[in-house]
């Protein structure tokens, strides 16, 4: 343990970090295979280190495509459908025939599809099937993740025959949080079981648990937590809730970041053999840092936009390290369709990207000339 504590102090965006060192010893059990393994970085950050045929962000080879624009009819306390602005809009089938064939010239390589729930946390797809379907048969290479809320074992497998690859969906494990975040008449029952359909398909299943989703608070996370690990996922994607988007008369607290970790080490223990991802959405600042910390320790396979210092971590505790410059909607991509395959991120000198971050940290006028001399 004393080892891993000397690790982090020697990581300068760590120094004024605030970390459990009774949770870092229970990380830095030697017997865990997990903290030998891989893990792969997103970041666009790290385009300066890629090879010249990966060009620009993510964005354009995994955009994130809404069948009902930036509306949902649920309007949860922790998004209140703010997850859904920035995403392409696709209204009718028509205008998603259009984006991806958009999206194809452009050069993307799949795609995040997903839209707002109706007032029983379903996405209604089921207009778009047949061009789903026109879609697979025509660009047999596209590949398409479906952010599929709940679902019948009917719609299940009509997603299924429209093509869909990777079907992803949150799980919540406590009531209270489905009453009162997602103002939801169904139980925890109706999420254990869409997963349990999803998974009687042969799409890929990537459930994703929303950490600190009660208000900033931790309540059915674990429960959760076993939910997925009865079904036998393809991988798993934690977030953290983030609370500016909530509104001022429902706030949310900065859910704690060694509660986040503990989560990380238990998650890793349960599934010891699914890919475990940290996804984009999370709380900014130090906290960041903290919980990218405990993700590196806790043996997360994938980190969508580490903070500062991450690297340098992971190397340092003799992590195989992988970095692919694209923004996070390629990671559930790229994890799910490629962890084992020798193109699953960059392999790059560590050293170099551990002085770049160094270089970004300098006053400007020094930072150019340290830049300028990597590339
Ligand atoms: S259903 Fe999804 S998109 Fe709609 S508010 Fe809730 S989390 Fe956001």
């Amino acid at each position: 343990m004393s080892e891993w504590l000397e690790v982090l102090r020697q990581i300068e965006p760590l120094e004024d970090v605030m970390l459990d060192p009774g949770l870092i010893a229970q990380m830095a059990r030697p017997t865990e295979p997990a903290n030998l393994s891989r893990i792969n970085f997103y970041t666009p950050t790290f385009k300066a280190y890629a090879s010249s045929e990966i060009t620009g962000c993510g964005k354009q080879a995994w955009p994130a495509v809404s069948i009902t624009g930036g509306e949902c009819k649920l309007a949860c306390d922790h998004c209140k459908a703010k997850i859904l602005e920035p995403m392409i809009p696709a209204r009718t089938p028509q205008d998603l025939w259009r984006v991806v064939h958009e999206q194809v010239d452009l050069g993307a390589q799949g795609m995040l599809l997903t839209g707002g729930s109706n007032h029983r946390n379903q996405v209604e797809y089921a207009p778009y099937y047949a061009t789903l379907r026109r879609i697979k048969d025509t660009f047999p290479a596209f590949k398409i993740a479906l952010h599929t809320a709940l679902v019948d074992l009917d719609i299940a497998r009509r997603m299924e025959d429209a093509g869909i690859d990777v079907a992803m969906m949150d799980v919540i494990g406590a009531q209270d949080t489905i009453t009162q975040v997602y103002h939801l008449r169904r139980g925890v029952d109706d999420f254990e079981r869409s997963l349990g359909y999803l998974a009687a398909t042969e799409m890929k299943v990537v459930p994703h648990i929303v950490l600190g989703l009660h208000y900033g608070r931790f309540l059915g996370e674990w429960r959760a937590l076993d939910i997925v690990k009865r079904h036998r996922p393809d991988a798993l994607v934690l977030v953290v809730v983030m609370p500016h988007y909530a509104q001022e008369d429902r706030p949310f607290a900065t859910p704690d970041a060694h509660e986040v970790g503990r989560f990380f080490m238990d998650a890793r223990a349960a599934m010891r053999d699914t890919p475990l991802l940290l996804g984009c959405a999370r709380p900014a600042g130090r906290v960041k840092s903290q919980i990218d910390a405990y993700a590196v320790m806790a043996g997360l396979n994938g980190i969508a936009h580490p903070a500062d210092g991450m690297v340098e971590l992971a190397a340092r505790l003799g992590r195989e390290v992988r970095v692919t410059p694209a923004c996070c909607s390629i990671a559930v991509g790229n994890e799910v369709m490629a962890i084992d395959t020798e193109d699953a991120g960059l392999q790059v000198d560590v050293q170099k990207v551990i002085e770049f971050e160094r270089a970004q940290r300098l006053p400007p006028d020094i930072k150019i000339v340290r830049v300028e001399e990597q590339m």
